[in-house]
């Protein structure tokens, strides 16, 4: 098991599958972005390896994300075999987070692997905005895509940073339109994570703020569902639907913290918000078996900090971490 020295159980891994992406979001990447060369990256075989290796150790939930992880050449593959584990019984969820901009194409196939549930990122309804926001992303592949998982049976939640003087007159239209749809949606405060141009203290809204206006026009419950991670939920009760704030630039879910992040290279990082990380990809090329790569493992979770230290203000205009979101995908 893994249990980290807070006595914290760690159940839950994402993966980042790639570092790249068809889109380039102004908060998440620079226009002009390096990415690893191919030959760093672990084979889709190796990410089968590395997953079995987290749940020989208990992990219970495995989600892909990014980057972009549905344009990883043959990613399909990988969610098939990941699947697989689900059937058998031996991973409780997979899940995905993408931009959407591949699910027309592969969303039937990701229900028939086993997945139900997909996080898909949308900060706007706005064609002209998504454009703004995303850069090179189509609006219209996007929604295409959402509609093709709802037909597959998958069940959506919407994620959206929350951006001073760019989306923010849009959340009661976002909030009604998941409504309308059947689908939940997460509000999340932009984390200073990377070099971007924009100044992200221009853009950074507290979402406190944000409940107290949503507060006027909504009925909002609290309800007790948790994740292990940063979101904090309510009911909408005129839509029925969950609503989450992700609010990583407050402390008070560190403790509850359930989860470790690795990158495409097999790079571990046991803190969303902190540089400490351990390679896991030379073990797992060192032998066959599984079990250097396991030791590497529970030696990274040893070290696993009590929580990060994001700040944002106007005195330290410089990202917290110095990698971008789409390294360790969220
Ligand atoms: N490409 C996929 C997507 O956009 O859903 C998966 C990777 S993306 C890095 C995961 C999530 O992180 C997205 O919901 C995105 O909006 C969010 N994100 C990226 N950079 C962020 C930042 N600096 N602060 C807060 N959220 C960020
Ligand atoms: Fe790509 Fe997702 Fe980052 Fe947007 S948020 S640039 S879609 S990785």
């Amino acid at each position: 098991m893994l249990v980290d020295p807070f006595g914290r159980e760690v159940t839950y891994v994402r993966i980042s599958v790639t570092d790249r992406c068809d889109f380039r979001c102004v908060y998440c990447m620079a226009e002009h972005m390096t990415f690893l060369p191919k030959r760093e990256l672990l084979t889709l075989e190796e990410l089968v390896r590395l997953s079995d290796a987290f749940i020989e150790l208990g992990v219970r939930k495995i989600r892909l994300t990014g980057g972009e992880p549905l344009v990883r050449r043959n990613v399909i593959w990988l969610i098939e075999q990941l699947g697989e584990r689900v059937r058998r019984g031996e991973l409780e969820e997979l899940t995905i987070t993408t931009n959407g901009s591949q699910l027309e194409r592969l969303a039937e196939r990701i229900a028939a692997a086993g997945v139900r549930r997909i996080n898909v990122s949308l900060d706007t309804l706005d064609p002209a905005r998504f454009r703004q926001i995303t850069r090179w992303g189509s609006f219209e592949k996007v929604m295409a895509g959402i509609e093709a998982a709802k037909r597959a049976g998958l069940a959506i939640k919407i994620n959206m940073v929350a951006l001073r003087g760019v989306n923010d007159d849009e959340f009661d239209r976002m909030i009604a339109w998941c409504g309308s749809e059947g689908f939940d949606l997460t509000l999340i405060e932009t984390m200073p994570m990377g070099e971007v141009e924009g100044d992200r203290t221009e853009q950074y809204l507290p979402l406190s703020l944000v409940r107290r206006r949503l507060e006027q026009r909504w009925t909002l419950t609290d309800i007790p569902y948790r994740t292990g991670g940063p979101a904090r939920y309510v009911r909408v009760e005129e839509t029925g639907r969950r609503l989450g704030f992700i609010t990583p630039l407050s402390h008070n879910f560190c403790e509850s913290c359930n989860r470790v992040r690795v990158t495409c290279t097999g790079t571990m990082y046991m803190c969303l918000g902190q540089e400490d990380r351990a390679e896991l990809r030379e073990a797992l090329r060192a032998s066959e078996s599984n079990e250097p790569v396991k030791r590497a493992i529970l030696e990274g979770i040893a070290r696993k900090p009590k929580g990060h230290d994001f700040v944002i203000d106007r005195r330290r205009n410089r990202p917290a971490v110095r990698r971008h979101m789409s390294v360790t995908g969220g």
